[in-house]
């Protein structure tokens, strides 16, 4: 396994739509590894295989075992009880996810981004869904989401798409961050 580079906008490449899998070969496989161990190193709960520069349907996550209740806890709550080692691992490979269902009823949550680092805002989403993936033994599953892993999956299948979760923001809102964080980025 190998950490692989996170890239962060204004890079285009996350405005890509991403192509399904068609075979699922040791390729796709090193390569959901991969994503895995960066996700862990960079300290996040989903990644996306978009923001590692690959167009492929492949999402990892990591939102743990509900050894507390998920649901209506911000992001930041959550590290807070990982913190305190509440927090059992429960990592999710998919292959080609696609939502079949999502509720009528929405939730808000502060969400973050490995691609926007250091900036979040609160996103209003359905709160829970059904989701259709084919793991890495190349099985079929249809699961059903909701609290923080609902939240995940959307804004990871998101980056699939080519959408980032300011952009679920006004345009103002989204503008203000864009531009401070290319700001604080191009420093480096
Ligand atoms: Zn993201």
């Amino acid at each position: 396994m190998s950490l692989r580079e996170i890239i962060k906008v204004p890079n285009p490449f996350l405005k890509v739509t991403a192509q399904p899998v068609t075979v699922i070969d040791e390729d796709i496989l090193t390569i959901l590894d991969d994503m895995m161990e960066t996700m862990y190193h960079a300290n996040g709960i989903g990644l996306a295989a978009t923001q590692i520069a690959i167009d492929k349907r492949l999402i990892v996550m990591d939102c743990g075992k509900t050894k507390f209740e998920t649901q209506n806890i911000s992001e930041e709550e959550y590290n807070e009880k990982i913190k305190d080692e509440q927090f059992e691992p429960f990592p999710i490979k998919m292959i080609n996810p696609e939502i079949i269902s999502l509720s009528k009823n929405l939730e808000e949550r502060e969400e973050g981004c490995l691609s926007i680092p250091g900036y979040n805002a609160k996103i209003k989403r359905p709160s829970s869904l059904k989701v259709k993936y084919t793991d890495e033994n190349k099985k079929d599953n249809i699961i059903d989401a909701e609290g923080l892993l609902a939240t995940c999956i959307q804004h990871e299948i998101d980056h699939l798409n080519g959408i980032l979760f300011i952009d679920h923001l006004s345009k103002l809102k989204r503008e203000i961050i864009l531009k401070k964080a290319i700001k604080e980025y191009s420093k480096n």
